[in-house]
């Protein structure tokens, strides 16, 4: 019979795809011999069938009644009994942590009979009273399904604590009229309940939405533990707390946390009241706080790396609730992964193993100059870095709607609950008034890597009245545009210039001036010097060229030549495409020819002694003429007026109207370009030629390589190939120079694909488009499909990243696959390379890796991140 319930003697950290990440570091702290009250967790493997069936599993009821009988026996204690009743919690906790996405409910075991036993026993009726009204109210919401506004109207009519078992019998009536059904008083029927109402919770809304945004697969489902409840709200010498062995913004090693005393956890982390730093709990409780300490440090080493904490003191008596790795900032991963290298926790590449490139890209970003800024309008607590500007909202929805319509907007909250997601995720950035680092705001937004100052308690919120103010009753309206500064904690009125990064001015100028530039140096040393593949870019002027080689490029992977048609040049263009006669468009042709010369010696030189891959006209020539609707317009205004219409407006009309496609992207472009208009590669060839010869009289080393675009049959390859060889041969003789260029040819149709070991045999390398592979393989319109319904696809989990953005192993991915293993065994030693946008996309790049890809290609700035992911590929 399958086994669905571990005790956390008999569970570790090595279990969190059953045990959930909660559960398995219970377990694993209880192996570690920390106090953690006892108890059981309840497998995702039942949850997985309780979602697929509707039902638990066979035996699951009398399994969990099983491990609660030894729990109470362990406990001397027996769930609801009447004269001193066991109270539980239930938990919820998946493989990835979710923070306050799924439910919890506390308390579960008091009854009418059972709260006055848990008053006797604790000699603390109010607290009892309290316990009793909580169970009612999460129970009442999670379980049953209760409006949590009806609760929150009954609590405010009775704030009397005398009155608590007033508020506990209106609760009672608030359940009764909502779901006709009494509050349940059989502590076992609560129990089950409760972890049936845990495993639904998995498919709520929020943890829907947290899941999509973060990449968590829907099919884990959520382990349920069930552990004896400790009270942090017994009185003074009681409370709640969370804390970090190293600081979560700035990776610095030390007392990092939030303590509330008489309080239970859930109070600290809604940040709920204003929590006291932890230290104060060196002088509130030394020996706890150095209980505490002790094990922060066995966690710590035990992890070995950033752990975060909840703990709970029940009348000077430690507990630990729930430890696991902490959530960080980009820049905190990067200083703790170098910090423990450095101490020797961490091998070189384990440490590079905690950093990735998501974060790299956070760290290029710009912040904030603020020291032309006057002071700010607030201050808080530097919750999750960055530098947001928009205009202040105070609530979800408008947030929401604002970003729907491309405004962006700061989210200002007294506190956010998880019901706020939506508009966490439409914000620049999250502003609250109250809590702490560990606050929900602040653990969400640090997570999404999104801007948040929390706690700024200068500021007071009225959402109704959709205004902030201020101390000296400066009132800042619904739409003020502000800067929140994530780094600084501050927010300032108006928008603030940026200053760059210390993170790019490294990559620009290979300065280390501060501890998080080095740790970058020592982690992209670390990986060029593990990758295997190599990285280009894509860039088509010197000037990015220049930058691509700053930032480590070996080369360029993808040279447009379309941009060279445009500008001044449009009109020699136009003749081109207008000429009647051969002799029209060599004329054309002859003047463009100067003008790529200069362009392809520049880039040349610009990588001297690098591959530059050149890739011949590609985009249908539409695109090189004026838009048809305003030619047509005019030529029928002129007529109107009576005048004669400019007759090179009524040849191009002819001309845009003659070269017109339905499916421009299907149509005439890449290689059929170039075998239908006469003299065109010719030109292109013959301007690369050129430049090599004048590159390599000039004593350089230019490293041109010349790509045919959009191959569907090795025929076109080799016709295209052929003519190519004469003009470069032509060139070579006339100049006297060798040149000697490989000649290759992009993969982006699935039939070059799967005839690549034909095409193989006449291609030097395979360069794979990846943006063309998805669009054909798929049939998706990549400049119509994302709008059109790709919010639908992502909802209904058709695909869980845009296949543009992320590849798509199964279907493009085994595409190229296959290309590179016949193109190989075909021709030995092919190069492949990957130049559409996945060459930056950090999962993308792993894939590349083991297929076997020889280099990525991407925009200059992405250069960074793809060395980055490409080492780490390869450990
Ligand atoms: P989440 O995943 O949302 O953090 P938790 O399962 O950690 O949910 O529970 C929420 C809060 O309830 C925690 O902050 C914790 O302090 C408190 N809690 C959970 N179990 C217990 C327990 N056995 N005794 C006391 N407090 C508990
Ligand atoms: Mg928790
Ligand atoms: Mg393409």
């Amino acid at each position: 019979m399958a086994r669905y319930v571990y005790e956390f003697a008999d569970g570790g950290r090595e279990m969190a795809g059953l045990l959930g990440g909660k559960g398995a570091n219970l377990a694993e702290m209880t192996r570690l011999g920390l106090p953690v009250p006892p108890g059981f967790t309840v497998t995702t493997e039942a949850c997985r069938a309780y979602l697929a069936s509707g039902t638990v599993p066979d035996g699951l009821d009398d399994e969990v009644a099983e491990h609660l009988r030894a729990l109470e026996e362990r406990m001397g204690r027996r769930l609801g009994r009447p004269e001193d009743p066991l109270l539980v919690s239930v938990r919820s906790g998946g493989r990835f942590s979710m923070p306050g996405m799924m439910e919890t409910v506390l308390d579960i075991g008091l009854n009418d009979a059972s709260v006055l036993g848990l008053a006797r026993m604790s000699g603390r009726e109010h607290f009892a009273w309290d316990s009793y009204r909580r169970l009612i109210q999460m129970f009442g919401t999670t379980v049953m399904g209760v409006d949590g506004d009806l609760f929150g109207k009954a609590l405010a009519q009775h704030p009397d604590p005398g009155e608590l078992p007033l508020v506990v019998a209106e609760f009672k009536a608030v359940v009764r009229e909502a779901t006709g059904e009494d509050f349940p008083q059989d502590p076992a029927d609560q129990l089950r309940r409760a972890i049936r109402a845990v495993f639904a919770s998995w498919n709520g809304e929020r943890a829907r939405l947290y899941r999509r945004r973060e990449h968590i697969p829907d099919d884990l489902g959520t382990a349920v533990t069930v552990q004896a409840m400790v009270y942090g709200n017994l009185g003074r010498d009681s409370g709640s707390g969370v804390a970090f062995t190293r600081d979560p913004a700035t990776g610095r090693p030390g007392v990092y946390g939030d303590y509330l005393p008489d309080a239970q956890g859930e109070d600290v982390v809604a940040g709920v009241r204003n929590a006291l730093p932890l230290q104060d709990l060196e002088w509130l409780d030394p020996t706890a706080y150095m209980e505490l300490r002790d094990y922060m440090r066995i966690l710590e080493e035990h992890y070995r790396d950033l752990c975060d904490i909840e703990f709970t003191i029940e009348r000077r008596k430690l507990w630990m609730l729930q430890t696991r790795v902490g959530k960080r900032t980009a820049e905190a991963a990067f200083r703790v992964a170098a910090q423990l290298a450095d101490d020797g926790t961490l091998t070189e590449n384990e440490a590079l193993g905690r950093v990735d490139g998501r974060q790299l890209a956070q760290l290029m970003f710009p912040r904030f100059d603020d020291t032309a800024a006057g002071p700010p309008l607030a201050r808080g607590i530097p919750a999750s870095p960055g530098a947001a500007v928009g205009a202040v909202v105070f609530d979800s929805a408008e947030a929401v709607r604002r970003a729907a319509a491309g405004e962006k907007a700061v989210l200002v909250r007294r506190e956010t609950t998880p019901d706020d997601l939506p508009g966490m995720v439409a914000a620049q950035a999250v502003l609250t008034s109250r809590g702490g680092k560990t606050s929900h705001a602040a653990v969400v937004a640090r997570g999404m890597g999104k801007t948040c100052v929390c706690g700024a308690e200068a500021i007071t919120v009225d959402p109704r009245a959709r205004h902030f103010t201020l101390a000296d009753g400066t009132v800042v309206e619904e739409g003020t545009v502000v800067s929140v500064d994530g780094t600084a904690g501050t927010v300032h009125l108006g928008e603030l210039p940026l200053a760059p990064s210390t993170v790019m001015r490294y990559f620009e100028t290979g300065e280390c001036r501060s501890e998080l530039s080095r740790a970058v140096d020592r982690f992209m040393r670390r990986a060029d010097a593990l990758r295997r593949m190599e990285v280009r870019a894509n860039a088509d002027t010197p000037e990015d060229a220049e930058r691509a080689r700053r930032f480590g490029a070996r080369g360029i992977g993808l040279c447009r030549t379309e941009h060279m048609f445009l500008g001044e040049r449009r009109p020699l263009v136009e003749t081109m495409i207008l000429a009647e006669n051969d002799a029209e468009r060599e004329r054309a042709l002859a003047a463009l020819l100067p003008l790529q010369r200069t362009d392809f010696t520049g880039i040349l030189a610009a990588m001297d002694g690098l591959p530059v891959t050149i890739r011949l006209l590609d985009p249908p020539l539409h695109e090189f003429l004026p838009d048809r609707t305003e030619l047509a317009v005019r030529i029928a205004t002129a007529r109107a007026l009576g005048q004669h219409p400019d007759p090179h407006d009524v040849r191009l009309l002819a001309a845009v109207e003659r070269t017109h496609e339905q499916n421009p992207m299907l149509g005439l472009r890449g290689v059929r370009l170039g075998l239908t208009v006469p003299g065109l590669t010719a030109m292109q060839v013959r301007a690369i030629g050129e430049a090599v010869a004048e590159r390599k009289r000039a004593g350089g080393d230019p490293r041109a390589e010349i790509m045919v675009p959009l191959t569907a049959a090795v025929r076109e390859l080799r016709i295209v190939r052929a003519e190519v060889e004469q003009v470069l041969a032509d060139v070579s003789s006339e100049t006297g120079v060798d040149i000697n260029c490989p000649i290759g040819t992009m993969i982006e149709l699935p039939r070059a694909a799967l005839t690549a070991g034909a095409i193989a045999e006449t291609a030097d390398f395979f360069s794979f488009g990846t943006n063309d592979l998805t669009q054909t393989t798929w049939g998706f319109s990549r400049d119509d499909v994302e709008a059109a319904f790709f919010t639908t696809y992502l909802d209904r989990r058709i695909f869980a990243a845009s296949p543009f953005e992320s590849l798509d192993e199964d279907g493009v991915g085994r595409l190229l696959s296959l290309a590179v293993t016949e193109g190989r065994a075909a021709h030995p030693g092919l190069t492949t390379g990957v130049c559409g946008e996945h060459g930056g996309d950090p999962d993308s790049l792993h894939f590349f890796h083991r297929a076997g890809i020889d280099y990525v290609s991407c925009s200059p700035f992405r250069v960074p991140v793809a060395r980055l992911e490409a080492g780490r590929a390869a450990l």
